[in-house]
C-alpha cells in the first residue's frame, strides 16, 4: 500500500533531502484535499487485503486536516505509520493526542548536536508522549564520529528499542548531498559499530531502501547477523501518492515517471505498471556483478538505489 504524501512542504531544510525535486520551495506548497484524500482512500479500499497506510510529506504534521485524516483512516480499519521529524508546532499535540491509538511514527532525527532549543523542546516532549510507539529512523553520515546518541535517546525516552538506518541517497537529477561509492564503505563500518554497540543495549537496526548488500564484507554480514540486526534492504519501493493524486516510485524518482492513480483500477496494477516500466534499467546495474548475483531479485537487494543507478549512467 502507499505512502501519502499529504503535504509537499516540510519545516526542516535538509540538505540530503531526496524530495528536493517534488517540494517547496521547487514547485508550490501544496497540501492534499479532503477531496483527494476521500478518493484514494475509496481507491484504496478496492483491496482491503492491503491496509498499511504510511502518512508522510513533506512534514505531514504541517497537513491542517492531520487529525481528522488519521481518524477518518482508523474508522476504516487501516495500520497507519505516520512519518514525521515532530519539530513542527503542531507536532507534541497529535502525538499526545494520538498516543494511545493504533498509529506507529517513524520519526526522522538529525543527531541532537543540530537542534535549536526550540526543536530540541518539541521534539523531545513529543517522543516523551510516543514511547514505543516512536521508531527512529536517521542517516548514518560518513563524517560522524559516532551514533550512540540514538542509543541513548532511545533509553531516555522509553522508545522502541529498533533504530531504522538510511544511506543518503540520490534524487536522479543529484540535486541533494548524497553519497559516493567510497563513502559507503565508511558508513557500512559506522553501521557495524552502531549495530555491535546497540545490541549491548538490546536495540537492532533495520534498514531503509536502497543500501546495496555488496557494500559490507561478509564478515560484517556476519557481525550484523549476530547482533540480531539482520541486514535487509531493498529496491522495490511502496508508491508515494503526492498532493495531486499523482503516483510516483519513489521520491528520488519522481521526475521520471508520474500517473494519476484513478488510472488504474486499483493499487497492484499501478504498481505492476511501475516495476515494468523500471525493469528494462535495473539491468544496468550497480555493478557489473549484478546481472549474476543472486539478490538481484526485488526482495532482495535489486541493485541497490535506481536513482542511484541512473544518475550514474547519464547517457540514459
Ligand atoms: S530508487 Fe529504489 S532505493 Fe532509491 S529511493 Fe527509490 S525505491 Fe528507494
Ligand atoms: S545485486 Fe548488485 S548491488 Fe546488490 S549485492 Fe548483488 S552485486 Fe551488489
Amino acid at each position: 500500500m502507499p505512502n501519502l504524501m499529504l503535504t509537499n512542504w516540510c519545516n526542516y531544510k535538509c540538505p540530503y533531502c531526496f524530495g528536493i525535486d517534488f517540494m517547496a520551495p521547487k514547485i508550490a506548497k501544496k497540501n492534499m484535499s479532503q477531496e483527494t484524500f476521500c478518493n484514494i482512500v475509496a481507491w484504496l479500499l478496492k483491496t482491503p487485503e492491503y491496509n498499511a497506510i504510511h502518512l508522510m510529506g513533506g512534514e505531514p504534521t504541517l497537513h491542517p486536516n492531520f487529525e481528522w485524516m488519521v481518524e477518518y483512516l482508523l474508522a476504516r480499519d487501516f495500520r497507519i505509520t505516520v512519518f514525521s521529524n515532530l519539530a513542527t508546532n503542531q507536532a507534541q499535540g497529535y502525538a499526545e493526542k494520538l498516543a494511545d491509538l493504533p498509529v506507529a511514527w517513524v520519526v526522522n532525527i538529525n543527531p541532537p548536536n543540530t537542534w535549536n532549543n526550540a526543536q530540541k523542546e518539541k521534539i523531545m516532549s513529543a517522543l516523551q508522549a510516543l514511547k514505543q510507539r516512536a521508531t527512529i529512523t536517521f542517516n548514518v553520515m560518513p563524517d560522524d564520529d559516532d551514533n550512540n546518541w540514538a542509543i541513548e535517546l532511545i533509553n531516555e525516552c522509553n522508545l522502541n528499542r529498533c533504530i531504522k538506518v538510511g544511506f543518503v541517497l540520490p534524487t536522479v537529477t543529484g540535486a541533494n548531498y548524497y553519497l559516493n561509492d567510497e563513502q559507503y564503505e565508511v558508513v557500512a563500518e559506522k553501521v557495524v559499530r552502531l549495530a555491535l554497540d546497540a545490541e549491548k543495549e538490546n536495540i537492532r537496526l533495520e534498514y531503509e531502501c536502497g543500501v546495496p548488500t555488496c557494500i559490507f564484507s561478509e564478515e560484517q554480514l556476519g557481525i550484523l547477523w549476530d547482533t540480531g540486526s539482520v541486514f535487509n534492504s531493498a529496491c522495490c519501493s511502496r508508491l508515494d501518492i503526492t498532493p495531486d493524486g499523482e503516483c510516483i516510485y519513489c521520491l528520488p524518482l519522481a521526475t521520471k515517471n508520474a500517473v494519476h492513480f484513478s488510472e488504474f483500477s486499483a493499487y497492484p496494477e499501478i504498481k505492476h505498471w511501475f516495476e515494468t516500466k523500471l525493469r528494462p534499467y535495473r539491468r544496468l546495474g550497480r555493478t557489473e556483478n549484478c546481472p549474476n548475483c543472486n539478490l538481484m531479485r526485488p526482495d532482495s537487494c535489486n541493485g541497490g538505489c535506481l536513482a542511484k543507478i541512473l544518475l550514474n549512467a547519464k547517457n540514459v
